[in-house]
């Protein structure tokens, strides 16, 4: 590991880094994949968090608004591997931080909001359905805990919503857009936490990589990219995402 790890870090010494993350960057904090075996898809059915659902179904959009109530994304903080993507961008070595996760531990950690992209939104803000007036998901939750099961926009009565994209929604168009503009001018991406293997977000770091930008993945078990990968680091983000920075930040 250690050989491997000084290996990446080589072929990552003067590159301005794109890092694409994913769960794993996150199970660190205490939050499970939604995939992964403890993940919110063994205790709820997926095609209840559609989007046509959410509209149609008063139940289905009360027991979203709990589920939310009793999340540990509520309580979740930044890990070591979320802290590490910050010296980057302190260092000046990140292009940006583009994410397939909801929780917002990139922001809390301290990236500026100008360096991340969350393809699926985010747990942190709410929008009303009808006008697009935003709140602070503390604000709508702290009504749901009083008793309003399922919130309504003061100002229009709409559906509120949080900003995170469901099954069935379209990524937000902007998000996309910048992750593309990121990937067309990194030298190198580094993708953490993720399999790889949810599209549209994975054509992000493959964009790079077909552009012969070095792909380096740190993920625990095996991604559908690993062969266009230059190191594979296997094991958890916390530990081996700060080493790798470590080793990157030393050589200058
Ligand atoms: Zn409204």
């Amino acid at each position: 590991m250690e050989r491997d790890l000084r290996e990446a870090a080589d072929l990552l010494a003067d590159a301005s880094i794109l890092v694409f993350t994913g769960a794993g960057i996150s199970t660190e904090s205490g939050i499970p994949d939604f995939r992964g075996p403890d993940g919110l898809w063994t205790k709820m059915d997926p095609d209840d968090f559609t989007i046509g659902r959410y509209l149609a179904s008063e139940e289905v959009r009360r027991r979203s608004w709990q589920l939310q109530l009793d999340s540990t994304h509520r309580v979740a903080v930044p890990n070591d591997g979320h802290r590490a993507i910050v010296r980057l961008w302190e260092s000046d070595r990140l292009v940006g931080c583009v994410t397939q996760n909801i929780d917002g531990l990139h922001l809390a950690a301290g990236l500026p909001s100008s360096a991340v992209v969350e393809l699926h939104g985010n747990v942190r803000e709410v929008r009303c359905l009808g006008c697009g007036s935003t709140w602070p998901a503390e604000e709508v939750l702290e009504r749901v805990s009083s008793g309003d099961g399922d919130p309504r926009c003061p100002q229009c009565n709409g559906i509120l919503k949080l900003t995170v994209v469901s099954f069935g929604e379209l990524l937000p168009a902007g998000a996309m857009a910048r992750a593309h503009a990121m990937a067309a001018v990194a030298d190198a991406t580094v993708a953490v936490g993720t399999t790889l293997s949810v599209f549209p977000a994975a054509q992000v770091p493959l964009e790079a990589a077909d552009r012969g930008a070095p792909l380096v993945i740190i993920n625990q078990g095996p991604t559908e990219m690993d062969h266009l990968a230059r190191v594979k680091l296997d094991g958890p983000a916390g530990t081996l995402l700060p080493a790798l920075v470590d080793l990157i930040l030393q050589g200058k």
